[in-house]
């Protein structure tokens, strides 16, 4: 008989996956869908870069590799974090793994004993609390909500923070709801952090390069050198440079803990894929600029979005910041009902009632840990994404 082990057990299904499939099984059945639910650009991986990638095939760079990186990859890591970030690392404080899922899940499964906990603010993006409990840890939410535009505030950091904290982990850019703390904000945060030396910061800056409006990016060990010596920085090349296949994730940090992740590695993946280094290596190198073009892009859709949306009934939606994501309330339409007589009793009944009756996929709120919202990605054509809000609208003028 199959038995999942105790930790494993302890760790839910993807939501998100869940209504992906769900989304997939009505397009099989012949249904007009519309999927919001993307977590990856919708542009392709720069030619330069997957013109690197053939040239590392060609070249034969096909075997195994160091375990957390080939040197140049390091190098080009390294020249990034104090171009964009003012932050000086050496080779020994770079780690590379496969994706910056796997870097996240390396640094828990070095540093967790049982028991202990993982602050992550509410909404979070949905592999932070399982990747914590199957490192054997225990998540402890905090709640950013709309009301601070969804970023957590320092008296609510600090009345989380126990002795058994270990890690904060922090997401700006936030994956879901498209939150950037300034500088500011973010200051205030470390404040909070560097009255409490045994709590370690591992930040999640996979969406940097995603921001609009001359919005300036900043990270915890930048914005507090104090904090330098227990912070991770996570960084990737799956959203910056439309990569997520590749996957390439990055971090710098203290030698002690990039070494224990590269032990983790070196029993389990072992290194990256060498021609996606390589291609990498030419991605964090090479010219930059085309980020701007995307970004325009991406920012054109953000405001028609949030305008559509915001008109729609019961539907009130911030602007964020950056990644391509927003986060609308649906606080609006909870206790109606659809024409069909069902009951709107939560943002889960809200996006399975949507898809049902006007086919557009989005994610229900509850699964980022704070309802009733949903996450809608705007990594999508203006011409779907115009069409999923008239339908969003549409949907909800038809609820009594
Ligand atoms: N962190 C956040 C906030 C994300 O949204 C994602 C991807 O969805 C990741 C990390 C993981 O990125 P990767 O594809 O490099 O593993």
């Amino acid at each position: 008989e199959f038995r999942s082990s105790a930790a494993l057990a302890r760790v839910k299904p993807s939501p998100t996956l869940a209504v992906t499939q769900k989304a997939r099984e009505l397009k099989a059945a012949g249904r007009d869908i519309i999927s919001l639910g993307a977590g990856e650009p919708d542009f392709d991986t720069p030619d330069f870069v997957k013109e690197a990638a053939i040239k590392a095939i060609r070249d034969g760079k096909t075997k195994y590799t160091a375990v957390d990186g080939i040197p140049e990859l390091k190098e080009a890591i390294i020249a990034k974090f104090k171009r964009d970030n003012d932050l000086s690392y050496d080779a020994s404080q770079i780690t590379v793994a496969p994706g910056g899922k796997a870097v996240l899940y390396n640094a828990l499964v070095a540093t967790l004993n049982p028991g202990d906990e993982v602050i992550i603010p509410a909404p979070y993006w949905v592999s932070y609390p399982d990747m914590a409990l199957l490192a054997g840890g225990e998540p402890v939410f905090v709640e950013a909500g709309a009301e601070t535009n969804f970023k957590l505030t320092p008296e609510t950091l600090e009345k989380a923070i126990t002795p058994r904290t270990k890690w904060f982990i922090f997401n700006s850019p936030s994956n879901p709801t498209g939150a950037a703390y300034s500088r500011d904000e973010l200051k205030a945060l470390t404040d909070v952090l560097l009255k409490h030396p045994d709590i370690w910061v591992m930040t999640d800056d996979m969406y940097e390069h995603i921001v609009y409006g001359g919005f300036e990016f900043t990270t915890p060990a930048q914005i507090e050198p104090a904090l330098y010596d227990r912070t991770l920085t996570v960084n990737g090349a799956s959203k910056a440079y439309a990569m997520t296949g590749w996957r390439i994730g990055y971090a710098g940090g203290p030698q002690p803990l990039i070494k224990a992740m590269s032990k983790v590695m070196s029993q389990s993946t072992s290194n990256p894929c060498s021609i996606s280094q390589w291609a990498s290596v030419a991605a964090l190198n090479g010219d930059q600029s085309f980020l701007d073009e995307r970004n325009a892009a991406f920012k054109a859709r953000r405001d028609m979005v949030v305008d559509m949306l915001n008109d729609a009934d019961g539907i009130s939606c911030a602007k964020p910041e950056g990644a391509f994501y927003v986060y609308p309330s649906c606080a609006g339409v909870i206790g109606k009902k659809t024409p069909d007589g069902a009951v709107i009793s939560n943002d889960e009944d809200f996006a399975r009632e949507l898809l049902e009756a006007e086919g557009v996929a989005a994610v229900f709120g509850a699964a980022f840990g704070l309802a009733p919202f949903f996450r809608v990605s705007y990594a999508a054509s203006t011409e779907e994404l115009r069409e999923a809000c008239t339908r969003i609208h549409r949907f909800a003028s038809s609820l009594r």
